[in-house]
């Protein structure tokens, strides 16, 4: 894979990154960043940080691989200390995670767990706050996507998990999160291309995105009276183990990303520097909004 030497270095962004054909590449969920050809750039040889979010603490659920890995990454090195969760079954991806920024002396704290259990939730902000010494921002990554193409194939049980973990979870997070936040803290969630133009085989999971970003702009205009912000992020495709997990039927994971203008997947890489922004006071009129990375395929 073509990698820049950091995040500035100019270049064509349409051949900054793999495009397809993919192999087919069938892996359980949740999938593992490990086992993906070619593998996803997550920044961690070209994210270079200025001391953005110094001092800050910061909880990142799915910050084991994909998109949430990449953003554990960025906020440490802009001077964030970390409490990653992720699910147990993914120690493998989180390892090499904690890791990375162990190595380089950032403060990591490891705390998997189940975010479609409400208790677990509730202690995953008491053991962040605990660990950290306070919160200041909480970025809800951690999502559930399963292709079904026939609506008489989606079963209750999915329907539910999906909204458990991609809705529920996130309520849960922002609720027991906000009587810790200070004024300055800002929310970060994770909405999708998909709440905007939905696919027929994601019927369930584009809801949820759909949710997600109603959800961002009310809480955003309930909370900014005490100082936080609330933003989303809405990438389009991207290189991450969701996909090739059961997220896409294998013929799509082979095309992913030939949609887009930029006829490529992002890479998690790619989706960082934005996360990095609504986190830090650089966007402090910035709230209630969803900032699309979509290769092109731009939000209405
Ligand atoms: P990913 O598989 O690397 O990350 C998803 C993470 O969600 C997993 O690593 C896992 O730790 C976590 N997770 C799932 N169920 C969980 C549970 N019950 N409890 C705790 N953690 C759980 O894939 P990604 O693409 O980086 O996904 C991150 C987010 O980006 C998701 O919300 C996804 O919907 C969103 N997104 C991804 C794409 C894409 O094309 N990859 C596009 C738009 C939005
Ligand atoms: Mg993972």
């Amino acid at each position: 894979m073509s990698v820049s030497k950091d995040q500035f270095t100019m270049q064509d962004p349409t051949r900054q990154y793999p495009q397809p054909p993919f192999a087919r590449q069938p892996q359980p969920a949740p999938g593992l960043a490990k086992k993906m050809t070619p593998a996803p750039d997550h920044g961690e040889q070209s994210y270079k940080g200025f001391g953005r979010l110094a001092g800050r603490r910061a909880l990142i659920t799915g910050a084991d691989s994909g998109i949430g890995r990449a953003v554990a990454i960025a906020f440490a090195r802009e001077g964030a200390d970390i409490a990653l969760n992720y699910l147990p079954s993914e120690e493998a991806d989180a390892r090499e995670v904690v890791g990375l920024l162990e190595r380089d002396g950032h403060k990591t704290v490891a705390l998997p767990g189940d975010v479609a259990d409400e208790a677990f939730c509730s202690q995953l902000i008491d053991h962040s706050v605990k660990l950290l010494g306070g919160l200041d921002i909480l970025v809800n990554v951690a999502g559930k996507q399963t292709y079904v193409d026939d609506i008489a194939d989606l079963s209750t049980k999915q329907f539910e998990e999906t909204f458990r973990t991609n809705v529920f979870a996130m309520f849960w997070l922002c609720k027991a999160a906000l009587p810790h936040l200070p004024p300055g803290a800002t929310i970060i969630n994770t909405t999708s291309i998909q709440s905007y133009q939905p696919s027929p085989g994601l019927l369930d999971y584009a809801s949820t995105k759909a949710a997600i970003t109603a959800f961002t702009h009310a809480l955003a205009k309930q909370v900014i009276g005490k100082g936080v912000r609330v933003n989303a992020v809405a990438p389009g495709p991207v290189w991450t183990p969701l996909q090739p997990s059961g997220g896409q039927p294998q013929e799509k994971v082979e095309k992913f990303g030939s949609e887009v203008p930029m006829k490529r997947p992002g890479q998690p890489a790619e989706l960082a520097p934005v996360y990095v922004l609504l986190a830090s006071q650089e966007s402090s009129f910035v709230t209630g909004e969803v900032y699309g990375v979509t290769g092109g395929n731009h939000l209405p």
